[in-house]
């Protein structure tokens, strides 16, 4: 069992926050797919024998493709990989691209879950955030969605945004919980180094919101969620029963999956890849034979860190039982010690073998998975 994500790297429009690869065009499409195909190609012996149970197509923005082309980058996926027949296939959309003639198209592919980039209900919100589409077109597409027959749906949602109260936030998530959506990614607004915001933020022309807010809303977004029947499985994600993301859930668990397109990343148990970060750069690479990508081999103390780091944000959380089997008596001593303060301040639990983070320690997920890092060697 194992996943194929594909990264479609252009977007109409730039994203105030944005930090994924992307480029701003529509002109390099078909040079693109066509190294798309090869490299589909050239990775066909990357996943072994094993089975795909999950592809996910993300970028940038999917639905700035053509139905055709969508179809002949999964035409090239089924040719080389063994796909599983119930396969969870998911395409990030954006709202103004959704129309009933695509939706058909979609279903025709066998796609079968729906991320929609909703981000906000709130008109303001989404002119802060510079997102291209307003929120009635997002409130039409939706239910674009549903009447094309979709039923696995999910939405993203940003909270922490400056200006947005409380109440403002909780009203939005009561707008999203009104569709019949089956899953919901909710991420707090974070400012990297490079973005809009983030060049914003160095001059000094932007302000994030203060921690006891950012904490106001996490807290009503776990709480509506819950009361509306979600299961809260991991720090940002939202799911009814049955409808988690299982390719990301396949992430969270170490299964192997492999990534195509500019820097999306690909592993293996033992390695990391991740191809080059650059449109042109990666289609010249392919095209004249050379290396696209980066590759690092997991030594055991790298797989340890990249397993708390996944498992810790999860409701399963770390399990100790795999801990002494693949990290030994050392890995074992070393969780547990540490386990003990978190304990103590009520930021961690353990639930027969797993250590859980509570409500609270979620807050500080990142302080906490950090602190359980095991410093390299060299
Ligand atoms: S649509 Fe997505 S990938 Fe594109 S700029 Fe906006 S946030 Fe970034």
């Amino acid at each position: 069992m194992a996943g194929i994500y594909i990264h479609i790297p252009f977007c109409k429009k730039l994203c105030f926050y944005c930090d994924f690869y992307h480029v701003i065009t529509s002109e390099q499409n078909s040079v693109f797919v066509e190294a798309l195909l090869k490299e589909t190609e050239l990775r066909k012996d990357y996943l072994e024998d094993e089975t795909v149970s999950t592809i996910y197509i993300g970028g940038g923005t999917p639905s700035v493709f053509s139905i055709k082309e969508l179809s002949d980058i999964l035409n090239e996926i089924n040719k080389f990989f063994s796909v599983e027949e119930n396969c969870e296939i998911t395409i990030e959309l954006n709202p103004d691209d959704v129309n009933q003639n695509y939706m058909e198209g979609l279903k025709k592919l066998n796609i079968n879950r729906i991320s929609l980039g909703v981000q906000s209900w709130r008109d303001p919100d989404l002119k802060m955030l510079n997102r291209r589409h307003n929120s009635e077109q997002a409130a039409a597409a939706l239910s674009e969605v549903f009447n094309a027959g979709f039923n696995n749906v999910t939405i993203d949602l940003i909270y922490g945004i400056p200006g947005m109260t409380v109440k403002e936030w909780s009203s939005n998530l009561d707008i999203a919980f009104s569709f019949d959506i089956k899953h919901l990614s909710a991420y707090h607004l974070t400012i990297e180094p490079g973005t809009v915001f983030g060049k914003m933020l160095e001059k000094g022309h932007f302000t994030e919101i203060d921690e006891n807010e950012s904490n106001a809303q996490f807290n009503t977004l776990i709480e509506k969620a819950e009361s509306a029947g979600f299961i809260h499985y991991e720090i940002s994600n939202f799911g009814k029963p049955g409808y988690f993301s299982k390719h990301n859930s396949n992430y969270w668990k170490q299964i192997n999956y492999l990534g195509l397109g500019p820097s999306a990343h690909s592993f293996n148990g033992y390695s990391r890849q991740w191809n080059i970060r650059n449109l042109n750069g990666y289609i010249k690479a392919i095209n004249s034979g050379k290396s696209f990508f980066e590759k690092e081999e997991l030594d055991a103390k790298a797989r340890f860190n990249e397993y708390i780091m996944t498992s810790l944000r999860t409701m399963w959380g770390i399990d100790l039982e795999y801990i002494e089997t693949t990290f030994e008596k050392e890995g074992y001593d070393y969780v547990v010690n540490l386990s003990g303060k978190f304990k103590n301040y009520g930021l961690m639990k353990q639930e027969k073998n797993s250590l859980i983070l509570t409500n609270q320690g979620k807050m500080i997920s990142d302080n906490i998975i950090s602190e359980f890092m095991m410093p390299s060697e060299d």
